[in-house]
């Protein structure tokens, strides 16, 4: 079988021949391979200007990013053979990793399944697909999981906020088996408990692992401020390691009630508070009742989701900086994390130094945390290496 052409144009070639797995809509030679004749989702083969051939890509003639790239041959078809082969390779290095059952099984493009995620919690995978080349194979996908992964449900999370891009609708659906309300799992030692169905994403944010784990270790004896607890990965996870008191918090009551709950789940519900509102407000309402705390973790959703979100972004991120280093008692630790790939980490840490220069502390920079390996860094897609997490001793002058 040969697949129809799509010839990219000239000098336009050159980020998808370094490898980023994406062609823009207007990078395509539209008089030569018209975009509009193909089927959203189908096949085609991928060619310079020249002829030259660059591989297999699935189409999306009505989105901006109009062909993902899903593999350097030609014809190659995206059936449930190739979806089983590269499942099996994803969860392979999982296994390598030790992180099974409950960690990140797929991270599109940088496990070749591009608009693929899937996260494993226990026996229950959570599937999110967010473009039509992965949608018109969404049931080979779930057979395909349901043969390697043997689980006991598979929810399809298709409500991410991209859909729509795609053309897509948005729904919650139980693909096969059934679903428990609520299930549990375990990170870095601790039990949390989330609802599959309801819970933000997919339920969880598998990609802190390691940063909480940092955090753990070096909670022991400490007071802990989680700001954006969601359910209380970091919160929790620092309890266990034995802070002397933690609190969280978050503008959602259901994330805090899994957060007390989960809390109780390790046995450390008797050191775990929780508070909600505007995390901006509680801040400053902290400083207000002169608390003063010896870790802050600040992990916000992102403030820059576009390139147009720049400026309004770094002045969010500075003004929360500020207001964590202001509750912090001298030569505390801030964990400063952010998840916007337009803040890269240079300017990230200049963020957290400018914020250290506002309020007239210093700062020293300890660690740098990123996204752990079960989110493994796509080299030509710079937007798959997304997560920074600094950790930060802030002294006074
Ligand atoms: N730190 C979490 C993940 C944070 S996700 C973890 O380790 O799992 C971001 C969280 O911020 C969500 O729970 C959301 O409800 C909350 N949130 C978003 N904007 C907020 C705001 N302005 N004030 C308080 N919470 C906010």
């Amino acid at each position: 079988m040969t697949l129809p052409n799509l010839y990219l144009r000239r000098r336009r070639e050159r980020r998808v021949q370094l490898g980023h797995p994406w062609v823009f809509s207007n990078e395509v030679a539209i008089e030569r391979s018209p975009l509009t004749g193909l089927e959203a989702g189908a096949c085609v083969n991928v060619l310079s200007h020249s002829g030259k051939p660059m591989g297999t890509a699935y189409v999306n003639p009505h989105s901006l990013i109009c062909a993902r790239m899903l593999s350097n041959e030609l014809d190659c078809v995206l059936d449930e053979e190739l979806l089983d082969e590269r499942l099996a390779h994803a969860l392979a290095l999982r296994e390598d990793l030790g992180w099974l059952p409950d960690c990140r099984l797929v991270y599109g493009e940088s496990d070749r399944l591009p608009g693929l995620v899937v996260d494993r919690y226990a026996d229950v995978l959570a599937v999110q697909i967010g473009t039509a080349g992965m949608e018109r194979v969404r049931e080979e996908v779930v057979r395909s999981l349901v043969r390697l992964c043997e689980p006991m449900a598979v929810v399809l999370r298709n409500d991410v906020a991209s859909r729509p891009l795609e053309g897509l609708a948005s729904y919650v659906e139980v693909a096969y088996g059934e679903v428990p309300s609520v299930l549990t799992f375990s990170e870095n030692g601790a039990r949390f408990e989330i609802s599959p169905l309801e819970g933000q994403k997919t339920g969880w944010y598998y990609d802190h692992r390691s940063n909480r784990a940092r955090l753990a270790d070096r909670a022991k004896g400490r007071s802990v401020l989680d700001c954006f607890s969601y359910v209380g990965g970091f919160g929790v996870q620092a309890a266990l390691g034995g802070a002397s008191s933690v609190l969280c918090l978050d503008s959602s009551a259901s994330a805090l009630t899994r957060v007390t709950h989960n809390a109780g789940l390790n046995g450390v519900g008797d050191r775990v508070e929780v508070r909600r509102g505007d995390v901006f407000d509680s801040l400053r309402a902290l400083r207000g009742e002169e608390r003063r705390f010896d870790v802050v973790v600040v992990d916000p959703p992102a403030f820059m989701r576009r390139k147009k979100d720049r400026r309004a972004g770094l002045e969010a991120y500075r003004r929360l900086n500020r207001r964590a280093m202001q509750i912090l008692e001298d030569d505390g630790l801030l964990l400063s994390a952010s998840c916007s790939f337009h803040l890269g980490p240079q300017e990230h840490q200049g963020v957290v130094a400018a914020a250290a220069a506002d309020v007239g502390r210093w700062i020293q920079i300890l660690e740098r945390g990123h996204q752990g390996a079960d989110h493994p860094v796509h080299p030509g897609l710079p937007e798959s290496d997304y997560l920074k997490a600094l950790l930060v001793r802030v002294c006074r002058y």
